[in-house]
């Protein structure tokens, strides 16, 4: 069958239901945990930090199909279905017998996968009746997929965005506001746990963890407010199996057959998303694909991370989850690939990978904007630098094919667009980035400070 150069499911065939891969996983995912009694968390506590639903959702390791309530398909028909794309231009460059396809999520004003959750978790706290949510955004992707969510259900929204992406990057945080988001940078002197760590660093740039500390605590402490995150958590990585789920039905409707499945892993939402219903017929027997998970070696939490129980947050208030982490004090060095900076992996994916049901790989940050910019030169999209580090293992496996002449069937997560980034790629045309990469020392260091569970 010929393989249209861009796959667009209709309207009537895209997803009405979510995916939880949790119910078909033979090892759950081990539970969240009070971080003050090391008990189990119950739907109560949970309930006390995120909406009721969602909360259901996180604990959720059951029920297989999730229906996708009504408000947020007509939503997710503004902007989806994501096209799935053949990269014809690609292969033909690369001269390789591969052929390789890419599923892209950054056709939204957001410009990334991350709208798919944020309109999920706004449409659940409409419904709860809630006034407002609050959350921190690194990179400022989130954050700004958040208000365009909270825009649409009339939610007040409010955002702590680490500082030094504050002022690094003023137009995110414009769009941002113009959805009518109040944007605070972190850490601030708005709550007590943005206070302590002001005066315990004084001048500090931010980070993420210390960002998700604010944004807790004011969500607790206002009346008709709860907190929501935009990736890491089981609930979301149910929301964004959307993204696999279109994939997997156009991949069905042209008899299209990935061996290799390939996505950036920053808390693991994009890439759970991707593969979870590639994954759920290989956990029940049904077929057979390899994953790979793309990682920073700056930021390396599955490669040289340790599987075991963390807090999720610098300030410490978050549930403690069991996942290959760094240590939460861990700070990658600069690395302009923001979505990928965070300590932990979600827990759903670790246990994924603990099981050795997929791969994970690290790429050294040059190495990422050289694939980048060949990208952006032949098949015409400015990619994200988080996006890139799947097209860097992309271009990898391609080029291996062409040594060993296999036609494997290459399948990427694209998820989003670099149009926010052009420091970073600045940098890159200047030749100044830089390859820091962690010592042994320094993430011993670091994971000497887990919690003792
Ligand atoms: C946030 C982000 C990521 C990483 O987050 P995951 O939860 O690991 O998917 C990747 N790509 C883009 C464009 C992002 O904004």
């Amino acid at each position: 069958m010929e393989i249209p150069y861009k796959i667009y499911l209709e309207e009537s065939e895209l997803p009405k239901q979510w995916y939880n891969v949790r119910a078909d996983m033979p090892n759950k995912p081990a539970p969240l945990m009070n971080p003050g009694t090391h008990e189990t968390a119950t739907l109560d506590e949970l309930s006390a930090v995120f909406c009721r639903e969602l909360a259901e959702q996180e604990l959720d390791d059951t029920n297989r199909f999730i229906d996708i309530p009504e408000e947020i398909q007509s939503f997710y028909r503004m902007y989806r279905p994501a096209p799935l794309v053949r990269a014809y231009c690609l292969e033909k460059a690369l001269d390789t017998p591969a052929k390789i396809y890419y599923k892209f999520e950054g056709n939204n004003t957001s410009g990334s996968h991350k709208l798919n959750s944020a309109i999920a978790q706004a449409y659940y706290a409409k419904k709860q009746g809630l006034k407002g949510v609050t959350t921190e955004t690194g990179a400022g992707q989130w954050g700004t997929a958040l208000s365009m969510a909270c825009a649409y259900f009339d939610l007040d929204c409010r955002v702590y965005m680490v500082k030094v992406s504050y002022e690094q990057k003023p137009f995110r945080r414009e769009v941002m506001r113009t959805y009518g988001a109040n944007v605070t940078p972190s850490p601030s002197d708005t709550t007590n746990v943005g206070r302590k760590i002001l005066a315990e660093f004084p001048g500090t740039t931010g980070s993420l963890g210390c960002a998700i500390s604010e944004a807790v605590e004011a969500a607790v402490s206002t009346e008709g407010y709860r907190y929501v995150l935009g990736s890491v958590l089981n609930q979301v990585l149910l929301h964004q199996s959307v993204i696999g789920l279109e994939t997997m039905a156009a991949c069905d409707k042209y008899d299209i057959k990935p061996d290799v499945i390939i996505g950036c892993a920053g808390g693991g939402s994009n890439l759970g998303g991707l593969i979870a219903p590639f994954m759920g017929r290989k956990l029940r027997g049904e077929a057979d694909y390899q994953f790979i998970a793309v990682e920073p070696a700056s930021c390396p939490t599955l490669t040289r991370g340790k599987f075991a129980y963390d807090f999720c947050d610098t300030g410490k208030v978050c549930p403690l989850a069991k996942m290959y982490t760094l240590g939460s004090g861990f700070i990658p060095s600069p690395n302009h690939a923001g979505g990928l900076r965070y300590h932990g992996m979600s827990s759903t994916v670790s246990q994924l990978y603990h099981d050795g049901l997929m791969e994970a790989r690290s790429c050294e940050q040059t190495s990422v904007f050289q694939a980048a910019e060949q990208f952006a030169r032949i098949e015409g999209i400015l990619p994200a630098p988080e996006s890139s580090h799947a097209i860097r293992v992309a271009l990898d496996e391609a080029m291996r094919c062409k040594e060993t002449g296999e036609e494997k069937t290459i399948l990427f997560g694209l998820t989003g667009t670099g149009y926010f980034d052009m420091v970073a790629y600045q940098k890159y045309n200047d030749g100044e980035m830089s390859d820091y990469i962690p010592t042994d020392e320094d993430i011993a260091a670091s994971l000497a400070k887990l919690p003792e569970v």
